[in-house]
């Protein structure tokens, strides 16, 4: 896989090297020039899908791994099911919260580190983070305890809910947490001057999880095949997909499945109030407003990092611009959908419903949809049972986590502070 800085194209990369390299040069991410098309997309269909992702990722990563390696890759991090639940007739709702932390990121988590372990063999490795909620967890599960790798995970204080926090903050050992007194946009700040910081970098072996991080991206691929494999077979000619987005990269990997060749004719990357995007979209203007707190926090992003991406496959023509929409949905909004969805027999988080909300605003009538559960409602266990008035099973993942002290310590949200904290804990 050849990737380019899409800030600086000299600097050119493979995948190896921009897995392990995280951001490129004046912070740009890493990006691949052009993707081919898949082969045999309907043979892909019909695999089971560790198999078809196998073939994926090899396809997209190339000769850089080998297939069995991949293979035993593939198997060891998506070792739970991307789920496609009926709706109604015409709205499929993909549950991608089955694995250990509940939520889509334990995908791109899992096969990140599966990449760094095995990148980074015998070298130590800091892996930098920020989380808007749900990454932490997921990341912090993905690593933990694995030998050479320590994790430092920033989340904004307070603005993530109790069980997305104890969800990594409970787990110590190798899995380090700040509470910064901010925004999720500073701490995605401030993880990214620590990887302008070369001092930093070289005495900690600095890697980010972030999605800039491509491993993270070409995962997420994988499971919108899945959705198409679990449609009838007379329900594909035209599916409409909708992401409820917050830093962009998993409607990324929507669009980059779509480049490979699987049938998506329509694209909704739905945004809650931080709505930078469809500003930008409408306007021209890229003018981020400060972050504002919503029922949808793991979205509470005003900077999306991976929207570079996203437009440079829309400039190229990899995705049709007509066929792609991005709106934002109010919390008002969100919660009537979240009532509506629950009458309907569905048990909805905010994310799940600003998702479903994208999608019924610009589906056509004779097309097919099928929207993200991004989480497990019980994640956002008070917001659900207050919206809904309905009380939740709680998994057990969950009850565990919320028995455990919490283990994060306080940071004030500048980069001085982060680096005398990381520097004392790991070096
Ligand atoms: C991270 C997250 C999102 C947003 O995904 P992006 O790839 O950042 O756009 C949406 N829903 C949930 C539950 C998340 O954790």
């Amino acid at each position: 896989m050849k990737l380019v800085n899409l800030k600086d194209a000299q600097q050119q990369v493979s995948f190896t090297e921009a897995v392990k390299i995280g951001l490129g040069r004046n912070q740009g991410v890493f990006f691949p020039e052009s993707f081919q098309p898949l082969a045999d997309v309907d043979a892909l269909l019909d695999k089971p899908f560790a198999e078809r992702s196998t073939e994926i990722l090899y396809h997209l990563i190339g000769d850089e791994l080998p297939k069995d390696t991949l293979s035993e890759m593939v198997q060891r991090a998506f070792n739970f099911p991307a789920k496609l639940v009926a709706v109604d007739d015409t709205h499929y709702c993909l549950e991608l919260f089955h694995g250990p932390t509940l939520a889509f990121k334990d995908f791109g988590g899992r096969f990140m580190a599966e990449c760094i372990s095995l990148f980074n063999q015998g070298e130590r490795v800091t892996i930098l983070t920020a989380t808007s909620g749900d990454t932490g967890a997921a990341v912090a599960h993905a690593f933990y305890n694995k030998p050479n790798v320590d994790v430092v995970i920033l989340y904004p204080e307070g603005k993530i809910s109790l069980a997305q926090q104890k969800l990594f903050t409970t787990l110590g050992g190798n899995i380090h947490c700040y509470a910064v007194k901010g925004s999720f946009d500073d701490c995605q700040a401030m993880v990214k001057s620590a990887f302008l910081d070369d001092e930093l970098k070289q005495t900690l072996g600095l890697n980010s999880a972030n999605s800039i991080n491509i491993s993270r991206l070409v995962a997420q691929v994988c499971y919108y095949f899945e959705a198409v494999a679990q449609l009838p077979k007379e329900k594909r000619g035209k599916v409409h997909v909708s992401v409820p987005s917050g830093n962009f990269g998993n409607v990324c990997a929507a669009m980059i499945a779509a480049a490979l060749g699987l049938p998506v004719a329509k694209l909704s990357a739905t945004t809650n109030q931080n709505d930078t995007v469809p500003r930008y979209l409408d306007s021209g203007e890229w003018a981020p407003n400060a972050t504002l707190e919503s029922l949808s926090n793991a979205m509470d992003v005003s900077k999306p990092n991976n929207w570079p991406r996203v437009e440079t496959m829309l400039e190229r023509g990899d995705f049709n611009k007509h066929d792609f929409y991005s709106r934002s949905v109010d919390e008002d909004v969100t919660q009537s959908v979240m009532k509506q969805l629950h009458e309907q027999g569905y048990l909805a988080e905010p994310h799940t419903a600003i998702a479903y909300q994208g999608l019924v605003q610009d589906m056509d009538a004779d097309a097919c949809g099928v929207f993200l559960a991004t989480a497990h409602p019980a994640k956002f266990k008070e917001s659900v049972e207050a919206v809904l008035n309905h009380q939740l099973d709680m998994p057990k993942v969950l009850t565990d986590a919320l028995l455990k002290p919490c283990l994060a310590e306080p940071l004030q949200a500048d980069y001085e502070s982060l680096k005398q904290a990381v520097m004392n804990k790991i070096s």
